[in-house]
């Protein structure tokens, strides 16, 4: 499992928390607007895939091209992933000033290290939460039953027809219902979120979407930005109005506790 990038402090990334954000390499999906290709297009993740895609599916379509800014280091080639003893290191040594830790992706939960890593932060005593696209909800539950992570942050791409068409690749859907209702069940806090662009997400689509997650704690609309590198550059994607934003949050807003549109 390596950490191709890392924000040491983040306000924005943990609800009511100073987080590091590590960023792991590797994902069993391929969202064409994905805005990570560095963490999805990693060695890891062609492995992952070329030993549990059967079909022969032509999954890489995107470019391997490197980013960089000032809060997030990414590793510009990719060979080398950031050591997790530096990470360690850096938790120990910054522990008064941060609460927790994101593991964010990519999608971490195909790597079976996950669990010990976690461990490790965990006895570093800092809140964990994960981000993930709910593909494996084994995983999930397991992290769940033996209490590992104080908050889950699902990505829901889509209504489950759609899945297939945004991510890329064949979805077990059976899968993704599962991890909601686990999440749902679980007495950890967390959010359902979608990426909503104009090319898949309407005002006659969204109800079907949020049935799938009805009397959820928490769903965030986040309006889709072109960083200018996405994962499938023969694909066009572009944003909702405002208008348009708050058109679907008046439509999500009585299926869910709290709606946050980003
Ligand atoms: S699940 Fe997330 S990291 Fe993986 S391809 Fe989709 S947007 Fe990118």
């Amino acid at each position: 499992m390596k950490i191709l990038g890392m924000v040491k402090a983040s306000l924005i990334d943990y609800p009511q928390k100073t987080s590091t954000v590590l960023f792991i390499g590797g994902c069993n999906f391929r969202c064409g607007y994905c805005h990570n290709p560095e963490l999805v297009l990693c060695a890891e993740s062609q492995d992952y895939m070329a030993n549990n895609m059967s079909d022969g599916q032509d999954i890489i379509r995107g470019k391997n091209k490197s980013n960089s800014d000032d809060e997030i280091k990414f590793n510009p080639n990719m060979q080398n992933s950031i050591s997790q003893d530096d990470v360690f290191d850096f938790l120990k040594r910054r522990k008064r000033f941060l609460d927790g830790v994101v593991i964010s992706g990519g999608e971490s939960t195909i790597h079976p290290e996950l669990p010990d890593f976690i461990s490790q932060i965990r006895a570093l005593d800092y809140a964990v939460k994960l981000d993930t696209n709910g593909t494996n909800p084994e995983v999930l539950e397991k992290l769940i039953v033996n209490k590992q992570l104080d908050y889950i942050a699902m990505d829901i791409k889509g209504t489950l027809a759609q899945y297939e068409e945004i991510c890329e690749v064949k979805v077990d859907k059976e899968a993704i219902k599962k991890s909601i209702n686990l999440i749902m069940n679980s007495k950890l806090d967390y959010e359902f979120r979608t990426t909503v662009c104009r090319e898949f997400m309407t005002t006659q689509n969204l109800p079907e979407l949020c049935k799938m997650i009805e009397g959820a704690k928490k769903y965030c609309l986040q309006s889709f930005k072109n960083p200018g590198i996405i994962l499938n550059p023969n694909k066009s994607y572009s944003a909702h109005s405002e208008a348009e934003m708050r058109a679907l949050g008046d439509i999500a807003g009585p299926y869910v506790n709290r709606l946050i549109i980003r």
